[in-house]
């Protein structure tokens, strides 16, 4: 007889000041969180191999069910039995719905779904909110995400309101569409920077039964302090007993000024995307490694960081292959990037347990709000 797999279950072991430090339970196993999912957009983490990503200590990564199922198609991923078994990552994995690249990407609603257009060879596409769960079961991550309509800030009102019914008819469509018992699905809150719109729509979802919540339309043009206010909102109306996800947030301070709102859960490309361009993101703030302060510099870029770039790399070798365009300088500073996020994740759940999460904010705060390190100097 099989074994039923184990529900998804989210559970509390600390709490201090409105932050959770919790343990998600899956068929797979479980996750610590609070925690930060690297994104692998195309199957992959730009620069780096899924077995480094796992070596740094990452238990999630996300994968964009927009880019699968233009390239290679969803179809030929669910050919190999999972995502998992096409990209050859181990751990927990979680698709978005494509919701907000669709968005970027111009794409026109209606009651039915998105119709927009492809990347790659300009075609058209339309997807409705049952088949982005179809699309997300082929493709097989632990954890799916429905189809919403976010919308860039600011925006009008009327805008966010009809964003908002649409996105809540979807989520119902799609809770009702979902037939795969061993995959979690996510709701989406949205309602821009409306705080009233923002506790309509947490309500709306907290009542459809998702096993877990997101927090979606942020980090799209508003300031951040209009940001913590919708999240605050969302998460006033959520139950506590569920995991939360931020989508698409993942600086410093945002992401710990959540934390402290009771966020769990949180991607964000530009850790991968920033190193790429020869940013190095540390406990001092962000340095820029091209700086010809760092030609003849023989230490690491971080003192104490155990990423395989600061244990073995000079700043001078960092600041050299970024200067002639090796791709190796990108894989350095992808590895450095991603283990910073993972110990000021790490720092954020001792903390939390600790009760000095209110510390570790002003810390950063104080590193990352600071001038020098935000110029890029020459
Ligand atoms: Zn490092």
């Amino acid at each position: 007889m099989a074994v039923a797999a184990r529900k998804f279950e989210f559970e509390v072991l600390a709490a201090s000041a409105g932050a959770r430090r919790g343990r998600v339970h899956t068929g797979r196993g479980s996750y610590e969180t609070p925690v930060f999912m690297p994104v692998g957009t195309r199957g992959t983490i730009k620069a780096a191999l899924v077995g480094q990503v796992a070596e740094i200590g990452f238990e999630v990564i996300l994968g964009n069910t927009y880019h699968l199922m233009l390239r290679p198609g969803a179809d030929v991923v669910g050919a190999f039995g999972s995502l998992h078994r096409f990209t050859g990552w181990k751990r927990h994995m979680l698709t978005d719905s494509g919701g907000f690249q669709v968005m970027s990407l111009g794409a026109e609603y209606s009651e039915n779904g998105a119709r927009f257009r492809s990347i790659y060879d300009g075609s058209t596409h339309t997807v409705t909110p049952e088949e982005a769960v179809e699309l997300q079961e082929l493709i097989g991550a632990d954890i799916q995400m429905v189809l919403d309509v976010c919308t860039m800030l600011p925006a009008s009102r009327d805008k966010v309101e009809r964003a908002l019914e649409l996105t809540h008819q979807w989520a119902r469509r799609a809770r009702a569409a979902k037939s795969r018992d061993e995959q979690a699905q996510f709701g989406i809150v949205q309602g821009g920077g409306e705080l009233d719109l923002r506790a309509e729509s947490a309500k709306f979802i907290a009542e459809l039964g998702f096993e877990g919540h997101a927090i979606g339309g942020l980090a799209v043009g508003e300031t951040r302090e209009e940001m913590l206010a919708a999240i605050e909102t969302s998460v006033e109306h959520l139950p506590d007993a569920k995991v939360r996800y931020l989508m698409g947030v993942g600086d410093p301070i945002g992401m710990l000024e959540a934390i402290s709102r009771g966020v769990d859960m949180f991607d964000c490309v530009a850790p991968s995307r920033i190193a790429r361009h020869g940013q190095a993101m540390t406990f001092e703030g962000k340095l820029h490694m091209k700086n010809l302060r760092y030609q003849r510099d023989p230490g690491p870029i971080e003192e104490g960081c155990p990423c395989p770039a600061c244990a073995e790399y000079p700043r001078g070798l960092i600041r050299h292959l970024l200067n002639v365009g090796e791709p190796t300088a990108g894989t350095l500073l992808t590895l450095h990037n991603l283990t910073f996020m993972h110990r000021l994740i790490a720092k954020a759940r001792d903390a939390i347990v600790a009760g000095t999460l209110g510390d570790l904010i002003s810390d950063v705060r104080i590193a990352w709000d600071s001038a020098p390190n935000q110029v890029p100097e020459q």
